[in-house]
């Protein structure tokens, strides 16, 4: 339907941007907003949020307002806007007295479009002499998320937005963005702006252009050192948990000769600035920072984003990642999981001063993050599956796990085992306790809580306890299992397990064959372990004397059948081949 309001804006966005069309995603929300309608769009980052305001506002006659949680940001996008000849400024705390009266001036004469503010600043009696002569047509509240307690960046200046609203003379519409999909958070936002039954735009979540991939038990530092230097000119972010992390990956990148920049809240705010600038402007290829760096961030052709640690949920990851590939290249989004992340995570979800309530829930946001480590099917359709599309085909064919290719096991058997032995435990405790039952540990714990007494007692005794919460945690990232929201998650059982326990249904796993692999690495390197513990003690000598765990890694991977092959592990030399070469074959023949 061809609309006049509609055609100028096209015209605009060819004279200002270059761009020949709306993408399907924008249109109905530009639309909307040029008929007058209260706006919600979700569209994930670099979707093109900012136009969907932008044009709209130029098409409108009087001010839109532009609501921007970010200082430092502001100028960016303004002098951006300037430059594509749009007149824009912005309003906040860091002007001095003078400079903020020449541009009240200046928007009051009606030279400018588009005003960008700090929610702080929103104070009627502030711009009241605007007000008298200029009618704000428009309030576009970008990063709307922050409005609500329950998505992951909560400003409460945020809440000034909507009494501000209410004390205009006239009512403008109101335009809300978001790259957050929750339920919780889009009803959130509609609620504390006080939207006038508004039309909700939501995005497909699919980034395709972007490969995402998760990588467990990876030496992170060498990892990362040596992913930077085999992308040398490619811009990327590396984000770490906590300050400390920056400093030491930065650290280590600068002692390897590798250009980096960091990013975090305890440097200064010149040198917080220098680092942002030398990573936009290209001067620098890489920035290593905590989660503090990046929101309003709109540099197109960042190439990868690697996470040294997993993030407290799968809005911030999706976000976070959502950073590379905004041009439509190929973008490539690595996390790096260690058990120790979550331990961090729970560590600073147990220090905030969040309400008990939003505690359980954060803990239940972050196991599902902890989920997305384990699963093992396609990681895109686990992400968009978590934003509530059902619509995601089964495979992307562009994550880790669609590349390794699918092993597909039936895992009944293991399934009944695991099941069983949480319902012989009256869903009482947490994944540790589990496994260590179904291994058979002589754990104090398990023997003080007669637990060594179920039936389901050592029931995987062969395998190693790591091997045992992977396959548990695979329950869990697959639904059959759930864990509490509390501090220390307890397992319980859902619906489908106990049609598993009660041999209605079988169960198999789509399993990436490198998960798989690895797997089979820890149980193989459990078993080798044990051997050169028994020889170790045997001949009253420390294990590592035996053989180094590097050395037991190395033949896990190698596999030898014969003495040769064993000789070519990494640390077998001649003499340990003659002295121990026969058992330990003998034990990855067993395995085999
Ligand atoms: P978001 O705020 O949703 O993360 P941006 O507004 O920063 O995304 O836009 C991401 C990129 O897409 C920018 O480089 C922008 O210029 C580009 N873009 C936006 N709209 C269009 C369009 N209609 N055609 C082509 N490119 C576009």
């Amino acid at each position: 339907m061809s609309n006049p309001y509609f055609d100028h804006a096209l015209s605009l966005l060819n004279e200002h941007f270059g761009y020949k069309d709306f993408r399907p995603a924008q249109k109905p929300v530009v639309r909307s907003l040029l008929e007058g309608h209260d706006t919600v769009a979700i569209m994930p980052t670099g979707a093109g949020k900012s136009i969907c305001f932008q044009i709209p506002a130029l098409v409108l006659p009087g001010l839109t307002l532009v609501i921007s949680p970010l200082i430092s940001l502001m100028k960016d996008q303004v002098d951006a806007l300037l430059s594509q000849g749009i007149a824009a400024t912005c309003i906040n705390s860091s002007l001095a007295a003078s400079e903020a009266d020449a541009r009240l001036a200046a928007i009051a004469s009606g030279k400018i479009k588009l005003v960008y503010v700090a929610p702080e600043r929103l104070d009627t009696s502030y711009f009241q002499h605007i007000l008298e002569r200029q009618p704000i047509a428009m309030v576009a509240v970008d990063e709307a998320h922050c409005l609500s307690q329950w998505g992951h960046d909560f400003r409460p200046s945020y809440r000034r937005i909507a009494p501000f609203i209410a004390s205009l003379p006239h009512r403008p519409r109101i335009a809300a963005f978001t790259a957050t999909a929750t339920p919780e958070v889009k009803d959130d936002i509609i609620r504390l702006l006080d939207l006038n039954t508004p039309s909700v735009h939501i995005t497909g979540f699919d980034r395709p252009n972007l490969y995402f991939e998760v990588r467990r038990g990876e030496d992170k530092k060498k990892f990362v050192a040596a992913y930077v230097r085999h992308h040398p000119s490619e811009p990327g972010i590396i984000y770490a948990a906590t300050r400390k992390e920056v400093d030491s990956v930065y650290a280590l990148l600068k002692r390897r000769k590798l250009a980096v920049a960091r990013y975090h809240a305890g440097l200064s705010d010149t040198e917080r600035a220098a680092s942002q600038d030398d990573f936009l402007y290209d001067n620098v290829p890489v920035i290593v920072a905590t989660n503090a760096f990046g929101m309003g961030i709109d540099k197109s052709n960042v190439r990868y984003v690697i996470h040294y640690n997993m993030p407290k949920n799968i809005e911030a990851y999706y976000q976070e990642a959502g950073r590379a590939g905004r041009d439509g290249e190929p973008g490539t989004c690595i996390l790096l999981y260690a058990p120790q992340d979550t331990m961090t995570q729970k560590f600073l979800i147990s220090q905030s001063t969040e309400e008990p309530e939003r505690k359980a829930q954060s803990l239940g946001r972050l196991q599902k993050m902890v989920d997305y480590c384990h699963t093992p099917e396609c990681l895109r359709h686990f992400i968009i599956h978590y934003f509530g599309d059902t619509s995601a085909p089964e495979r992307c064919e562009n994550c880790g796990n669609c590349r390794a290719g699918f092993a597909r096991i039936d895992v009944t058997v293991d399934a009944q085992k695991v099941f069983s032995c949480i319902y012989r435990m009256h869903e009482r405790f947490g994944l540790t306790l589990v496994a260590q039952v179904l291994k058979g540990s002589s754990d104090k714990r398990v023997q003080a809580l007669h637990l060594d007494r179920l039936s389901t007692y050592g029931l995987m005794k062969e395998r190693s306890i790591a091997a045992i919460k992977l396959l548990i945690q695979r329950f869990v990232a697959t639904d059959y299992l759930a864990l509490t929201e509390s501090q220390f998650p307890v397992l319980r059982l859902k619906e489908s397990a106990y049609d598993v326990l009660r041999g209605k249904e079988k169960v198999y796993q789509a399993v990436a064959k490198e998960i798989q692999k690895e797997a089979e690495e820890s149980e193989l390197f459990d078993q080798l372990r044990a051997l050169r513990r028994t020889i170790a003690t045997h001949e009253h000598i420390p294990p590592y004397v035996v053989f180094s765990d590097a050395t037991l890694r190395d033949m896990c991977a190698v596999m030898p059948k014969t003495l040769d092959a064993m000789q070519a592990v990494k640390g077998v030399g001649e003499k340990k081949l003659e002295k121990y070469g026969e058992r330990f074959l003998a034990c990855i023949r067993k395995f085999r």
